[in-house]
């Protein structure tokens, strides 16, 4: 039983299956569409020295000698390459290619204008880091009433470094020219052909010898390859995406492929289920109760995956007395005080001690209780929801989260086949 829809619950799932194991995966999908799209493996290390890293197995090998605790230093660097590897294979099977360096993070433009380092991107923003690369002539589209992009504040931060970066602004065409827009209605009006060619017609008459042309993401949900290259015949330019603030239409795109496919390798997926109640078995396993808003279903299984993030993904759930895991209240690793959680400043570069609370496991993944026992012997758990890591500030959020899902399957499957 996979807890959790999130990346790392969607990359466990995918591991089991294609290892051959009966899976039933309950969660909500909800948080997939807040994450950008784009996969960070390690981007900022130490990130106390706010260190940005375009090698991000250099900083892995410092990463897993500072940090022994930290689930990165749970695996070999290879099985973190194979666990990114495999999750962008069936990626790319189910169309939606990812792209990237063997060995080098990629640099990637962001809706403010700044530029992040990233291991994998969507193959419809790979051509927006050759453009920053090259500073190549480049035109960037605001859409009229789009929340959540610049293509101004883009120009204005990147300009000076750049001076063949333009800007222009269009209305979507077939759209009311009133009020906000939303990255969701404009990618699914670009999915009709119709509807695209005015789009590129609109975009046609800005281009003027750009090479590049960068649109927010809204390049469609389920054709994205298609209309990419669509608009590269229109407007005979290279065309990129760039993610825009969440809800990101790339976090949508994760969610629907994922919905869609993990079914058809034999995964009973239950994506609008919370799972309320789970209890050990006396013979091994759990019993479990899940349901849209109260339990409909219970579930028998022989192990349990944990994958169920932490605050945002209620993993994890703060109160007067400490941080609690709210299924099996596990224990968790926290700072001794409620006043120690965080540090002075917001921005603070070294953290704040709460952002590194979670489940503490042993090195097959398993949740450990404060002098290294096991809790339960078949209990598993993967992601943000695991302690001695900061994602946010290392960059790290779906390379952990894939890596660890990756580790505790494994660990699984060895376990199933020992016992069999
Ligand atoms: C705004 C935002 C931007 C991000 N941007 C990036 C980025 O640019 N790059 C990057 O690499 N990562 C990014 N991330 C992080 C990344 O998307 C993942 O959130 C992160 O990797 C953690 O994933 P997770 O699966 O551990 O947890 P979550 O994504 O929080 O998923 C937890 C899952 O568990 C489920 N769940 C919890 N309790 C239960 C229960 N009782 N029963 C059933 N299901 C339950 C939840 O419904 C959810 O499906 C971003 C995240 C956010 C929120």
């Amino acid at each position: 039983m996979v807890i959790g829809a999130g990346m790392a619950g969607m990359a466990a799932t995918l591991f089991a299956a294609q290892q051959g194991l009966h899976v039933v995966q309950a969660g909500l999908t909800g948080e997939v569409i807040y994450a950008s799209g784009v996969f960070d493996l390690l981007g900022v290390y130490p990130p106390k020295e706010r260190r940005v890293r375009n090698d991000p197995w250099d900083a892995l090998n410092e990463l897993v000698t500072a940090e022994p605790h930290h689930p990165y230093a749970r695996l070999a660097p290879d099985a973190i390459r194979t666990a990114m590897d495999t999750l962008t294979a069936y990626l790319a099977e189910i169309g939606l290619p990812y792209k990237g360096h063997r060995n080098r993070n990629t640099t990637l433009l962001t809706p403010v204008g700044t530029v992040k380092r990233t291991y994998r991107v969507p193959e419809s923003m790979w051509a927006g880091s050759q453009a920053l690369a090259a500073k190549a002539p480049c035109l960037i589209v605001d859409l009229v009433g789009l929340r959540g992009f610049s293509a101004r504040q883009m120009v204005e931060t990147l300009g000076s470094a750049w001076p063949d970066l333009r800007t222009a602004t269009i209305d979507v065409p077939g759209t009311s020219v009133h009020g906000p827009k939303y990255p969701e209605h404009v990618a699914r009006m670009l999915e009709v052909e119709a509807d695209r060619e005015r789009f590129a017609a609109a975009i046609a008459t800005h281009v003027n010898g750009a090479a590049y042309v960068g649109l927010p993401a809204v390049l469609g949900i389920y054709q994205t390859s298609e209309i990419l290259a669509d608009l590269e015949k229109h407007l005979n330019a290279r065309v990129f995406e760039i993610p825009t603030m969440p809800p990101a239409i790339t976090g949508l795109r994760l969610k629907e492929a994922f919905e869609r496919h993990l079914p058809v390798l034999g995964v009973e997926a239950h994506y609008h289920h919370r799972v309320f109640d789970a209890r050990p078995l006396p013979g091994g396993g759990f019993k479990l109760q899940m349901g849209k808003s109260e339990p409909e279903h219970s579930v028998l299984a022989d192990r349990v995956l944990l994958a169920t993030g932490r605050f945002i993904g209620k993993g994890l759930t703060p109160k007067r007395d400490g941080i609690h895991e709210a299924l099996f209240n596990l224990p968790v690793h926290q700072p001794k005080h409620r006043d120690e959680w965080y540090a002075g400043t917001f921005l603070a570069p070294q953290g704040h001690a709460v952002s590194r609370a979670g489940i503490e496991t042993d090195s097959q993944f398993q949740p450990v209780d404060a002098v290294g026992r096991v809790v339960h012997e078949r209990l598993y758990a993967a992601g943000s929801i695991l302690a001695h890591q900061d994602w946010m500030r290392t960059k790290s959020g779906v390379g952990l989260a894939v890596a660890s899902a990756w580790g505790a399957v494994k660990a699984i499957a060895k376990q199933v086949a020992t016992s069999s």
